[in-house]
């Protein structure tokens, strides 16, 4: 049987031990904060070694009751003939700086922990907002987002808090090492087996629960994904009746996540259970041969009391602590899946900004840049001829072409028209144009001047970097898209935009009548909010409104991939002819369905099946 061409990509399942990949991305992380980290650390060892001390003190102070006999352990010459109130005030000025020392580790470390993972967060977003167009197709958007939601969060829960709490933990077990041989060394073997015994069941649980893991944050993507597109399509769903099978495919895929999080709880859960044996195990053999012990009159039983308090202190930290590096895990899971986009080839031609931080083998563009490339922007004017020069384009190089061996030049000025059959591959074109998807074979040249698309720099003579290239051009798509936000905001970013230019604009769009409406209570009418998508305007509106943004765009080549295509015929008209006088000295490409729109063309390029079929005066095509 043939296998269907998937357009979608599976979600990638990470195995085995992490790569060192993420190890590196901490590094990357961590590294700008590497002084204050050292100086944390110091500064957290002396608030855990000060609290822990509090208990070799209180030994001290014991022993000190001791005058003479065989059982009386000498102590520390400092100590000779103190008293009560001395012993009493030191253990207070240990316990409250200590305190203090800890309290201000563990706000430091929390506050470092979560600048350093921001920055994780910040070096993501320039990356995956780079990364091609064929990325963005085939990644559902609810898998990018549980990336930057669920996956961070799992990475940001635990660098904030719960970090400080580990490297304190830590601490403990390496100070408990060395006051314990400090006391006694009779107890080093008892702890250090207790320790092995709870390495023994991390490693073996470890593998599980990381897994485990891993799954649900897999299964989370495609939930997500299917929330976001059931509210997307809300109207169609309703309207075919077909709610029950799309709740019911939700169910499907939320129950998987409950099943997967139920699942891993009970690795979790095991694991725990594990460790807490392990402890009452120890406290039990502890506990039978301290009875032995005394009853052969070997030991007094107030030293079995010190043992057993020492020794179920000890285990219980080094429980915890175990249970923490597995929960530290999580963390490192999202690392894991964040890292993937961190490291993923950049669309081609395009270069990460100066400001990134993270050494990830990306071409990264130097400070002066912006300098750089306003000079080449030089090279593309005045006027502007295109040339489409033998371009052939598949999507990926596993689905087929689309656009085969097209040729053709527009000259500066020109009203140029693309018509064609549904999916003959006019906005396949016109996305080609911008390189959004880099071309196979061929080239797109504007004065004889091609993109620069293997990120050198500087860029080699006859070639500009891409971004200065797709400047030169504005477009319309054929699916008008508005943001949330007010009207202004959509129409334009660009502070220094005056209102009356904007409403030049809405004039020359014939808009401008249906704006006055939009009049807001203490406001003015460009205040009035867009709501997501445009979803508060009709369809016709919404393309009127993206060219009035086109229109305020200085870019010098307008193309409009059927851009007035929900706009009324007669509308229709008069907008373009109101046009061609307004953007005379602008290239205009415009994609048509209905021939009256390209009544005015200079030329008609027709495509069929991806092939130029003919270029001609739109008088030569006898309609
Ligand atoms: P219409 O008049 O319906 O807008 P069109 O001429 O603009 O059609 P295109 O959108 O260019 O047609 O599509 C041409 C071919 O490319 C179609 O067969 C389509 O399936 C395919 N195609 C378009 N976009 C993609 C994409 N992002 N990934 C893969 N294939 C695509
Ligand atoms: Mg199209």
């Amino acid at each position: 049987m043939v296998e269907p061409r998937r357009f979608l990509t599976e979600e990638i399942s990470f195995s085995g031990r992490f790569s060192s990949d993420v190890l590196k991305t901490l590094k990357e992380c961590f590294k700008p904060w590497a002084v204050r980290i050292i100086v944390l650390f110091t500064i957290g060892i002396l608030g855990r070694f000060m609290l822990l001390s509090t208990a070799n003190v209180l030994g001290f102070w014991a022993d000190s009751f001791c005058i003479s006999g065989p059982h009386c352990k000498s102590i520390p010459g400092v100590f000779t003939g103190w008293g009560h109130n001395e012993f009493l005030s030191l253990l207070l000025w240990i316990a409250g700086i200590g305190f203090i020392v800890n309290t201000a580790f563990r706000v430091g470390i929390s506050r470092t922990g979560a600048l350093a993972v921001s920055e994780l967060y910040d070096e993501v977003t320039l990356r995956t907002s780079r990364l091609p167009m064929s990325f963005f197709d085939s990644t559902p958007v609810g898998r990018i987002i549980s990336r930057f939601s669920s996956d961070y969060g799992s990475v940001f829960r635990m660098a904030g808090g719960p970090l400080g709490e580990f490297m304190c933990l830590v601490f403990d077990l390496l100070l408990i090492v060395v006051l314990i041989s400090f006391a006694s060394l009779w107890f080093l073997p008892v702890i250090l087996s207790i320790m092995l015994l709870n390495l023994l069941a991390y490693k073996l649980n470890n593998p599980i629960i990381r897994q485990e893991r891993r799954l649900l944050s897999k299964h989370r993507g495609p939930a997500i994904a299917h929330f976001a597109e059931t509210v997307q399509g809300a109207t169609p769903i309703k309207v075919y009746g077909k709610s029950g099978s799309f709740l019911k495919r939700y169910n499907t895929l939320v129950g998987q996540v409950v099943v997967q999080k139920f699942r891993t709880i009970l690795s979790l859960m095991s694991f725990n259970l594990q460790l807490t044996t392990i402890t009452a195990i120890v406290l039990l053999i502890t506990g039978c041969s301290g009875i032995y012990l005394v009853h052969k009159q070997l030991v007094t039983v107030g030293d079995i009391a010190v043992a057993f308090t020492f020794i179920m202190m000890t285990s219980t930290t080094i429980q915890q602590f175990f249970e923490w590096l597995s929960n530290m895990e999580e963390a490192l899971t999202g690392v894991e899946r964040m890292d993937e986009y961190l490291r993923k080839p950049l669309e081609a031609g395009r270069l990460l900004p100066s400001k990134a931080n993270f050494n990830t083998g990306h071409p990264v563009a130097s400070s002066s840049e912006r300098k750089e490339t306003a000079e080449l922007k030089t090279l593309l004017s005045p006027s502007k001829t295109l040339t489409v020069k033998d371009l052939s384009l598949r999507y990926r190089p596993d689905l087929p072409w689309v656009l085969k061996d097209i040729n053709f030049t527009v000259a500066p000025g020109e009203h140029f028209a693309v018509i064609g059959r549904t999916g003959s591959g006019k906005s396949s074109l016109i996305q080609a144009l911008f390189l959004m998807y880099p071309p196979e074979k061929g080239a797109v040249y504007l004065n004889g001047i091609r993109p620069e698309l293997e990120a050198i720099r500087p860029c080699p003579p006859g070639t500009v970097p891409l971004q200065i290239f797709r400047e030169q051009f504005t477009l319309i798509p054929q699916e008008p898209v508005l943001f949330k936000g007010t009207l202004r905001e959509n129409l334009t970013q660009n502070p220094k935009m005056t209102d009356q230019e904007i409403w030049d604009a809405l004039k020359q769009v014939k808009i401008d009548s249906w704006a006055r409406k939009l009049k807001q209570e203490g406001g003015s009418e460009l205040d009035y909010p867009i709501d997501e998508r445009g979803s508060n305007l009709s369809m016709g509106e919404r393309q009127l409104l993206c060219m009035t943004r086109a229109m305020l765009q200085p870019a010098s080549i307008l193309i409009m991939d059927e851009a007035t295509s929900s706009v009324d015929p007669s509308s229709e008209l008069l907008l373009m002819r109101a046009l061609r006088d307004v953007l005379k000295d602008r290239t205009r490409i415009v994609v048509a369905h209905r021939l009256s729109t390209i009544a005015d063309a200079d030329r008609v390029l027709c495509l069929d099946k991806g092939r130029i079929e003919r270029i001609v005066t739109p008088r030569e095509l006898n309609f």
